[in-house]
């Protein structure tokens, strides 16, 4: 998961300011141009969370804005310092494609827009980071590669955690068999859904509840945590239908996932209660993390399980950016600089939407479903 050629760069940049330092004038490297983004979608993420990340980025820029409020844009704009040439609302975006400075689209919207305003980026030649879940289903995700891949453009699915040091660090001492064989992993994931008429609360924009917004967090790291893919899934729902808040979406889905191993992962999601939690045990120890994937406070403790507790807390070792954000954009930007795939490529956000898709279908049918390999 660590972007090595990252932290060859780094190392690289570190031997040149050594060779300065030393009196020796270190070869000038050309300067790397930064990556101009546009964000498309003002709301609580992308304005809220993303737009002031750009500030910890070493080779991304926030250049451009996509909103269906002008006033909105022109006020941010303002305060990041964007052209007013370069805001943009949804019936001038494909104009972005006039627009050499954007280099990458990132896609703030509500789910089920995804699909549209990727495609259409794509298109326009532009590269995609686009937010979790995915798509409303697995054929607009691979609607979505395609147009990519024939466009000849990355796609990059907002998998923060990929870039988030202590599960970064819980992934390595897993596979270094720190805690032994590994046997269970478990993840339970869930917040207070509020007002019932938000986009989340209505199917047809969200595509489902509880699971495509927070659950996918327990869902992803299962398929991380064990760097296996689950065979089979079993699920169950319990959503109460009376309450307005989940007249159209579930609130509550447990789901068993078989990994080839033998691992057992089981999973909660829910929006009718607050837990980010994540727990892996092996026969030698555990590894827990809580909060596992919220936005700050993140801890981890790895123990031997043995005599009661004695679980000890990780200092993690710096990831790869300054904060988990940047260190996504960056990697974007590097890939898009150095042509290579992203670590959490399209096709990643299309497998969690195959599993959850057969999530739903088990808790529907009530019965185990296996999944294709
Ligand atoms: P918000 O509702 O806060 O913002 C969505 C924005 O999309 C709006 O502000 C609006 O921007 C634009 N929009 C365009 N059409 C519509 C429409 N019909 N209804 C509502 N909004 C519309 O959602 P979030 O920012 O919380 O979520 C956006 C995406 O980010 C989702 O995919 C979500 O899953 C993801 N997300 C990811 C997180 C993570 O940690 N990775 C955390 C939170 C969300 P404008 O006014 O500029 O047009």
């Amino acid at each position: 998961m660590v972007d090595l050629n990252r932290r060859g760069l780094m190392l690289a940049a570190s031997g040149a300011l050594a060779a300065s330092a030393l009196g020796t004038p270190a070869l000038a490297a050309p300067a790397e141009r930064k990556i101009g983004y546009a964000i498309v979608g003002l709301g609580g993420y992308g304005l809220g969370i993303i737009a002031p990340q750009f500030k910890n980025c070493q080779h991304s820029r926030l250049l451009a804005l996509v909103s269906g409020d002008p006033a909105k844009a022109k006020r941010v704009a303002g305060e990041y310092g964007i052209l007013e040439r370069n805001i943009y609302n949804y019936q001038s975006y494909d104009s972005i494609k006039d627009n050499p400075d954007i280099d990458v689209v990132y896609v703030c919207l509500p789910v089920a827009m995804h699909a549209e305003y990727t495609i259409r980026a794509a298109k326009a030649g532009k590269h995609v980071l686009c937010e979790k879940p995915m798509a409303v289903s697995s054929r607009e995700c691979e609607a979505m590669i395609a147009a990519c891949k024939s466009a000849g453009k990355k796609l990059m699915i907002g998998y923060r955690c990929h870039f988030e040091p202590n599960n970064l660090e819980a992934i390595r001492r897993a596979r270094a068999g720190e805690i032994g064989k590994l046997r269970y992993f478990r993840s339970e994931h869930g917040f207070v859904a509020g007002n019932p008429s938000a986009w989340r609360l209505k199917k047809a924009m969200s595509g489902g509840g509880s699971l495509m917004d927070i659950g996918i967090y327990a869902l992803n790291a299962a398929r991380y945590m064990t760097g296996e893919e689950p065979v089979a899934v079993y699920a169950t729902e319990r959503t109460d239908r009376s309450d307005p808040r989940f007249r159209e979406v579930e609130d509550m889905i447990e789901f068993e996932l078989e990994f080839p191993s033998g691992v057992l992962g089981s999973c909660m999601s829910m929006y009718s209660a607050n837990r980010n939690q994540i727990l892996l045990m092996g026969d030698k120890g555990r590894i827990e993390l809580e909060p596992a994937t919220s936005y700050r406070g993140i801890k981890l403790w790895v123990g031997n399980g043995r005599g009661g507790d004695g679980a000890a807390e990780i200092t993690p070792p710096p990831g790869p950016g300054a904060t988990m954000w940047a260190g996504q954009l960056d990697h974007m930007a590097q890939c898009v600089l150095q042509n290579r795939e992203p670590i959490v490529a399209g096709e990643e956000g299309l497998k969690d939407i195959r599993i959850i898709e057969a999530v739903y279908q088990s808790a529907r049918e009530r019965r185990r479903i296996a999944l294709r390999a």
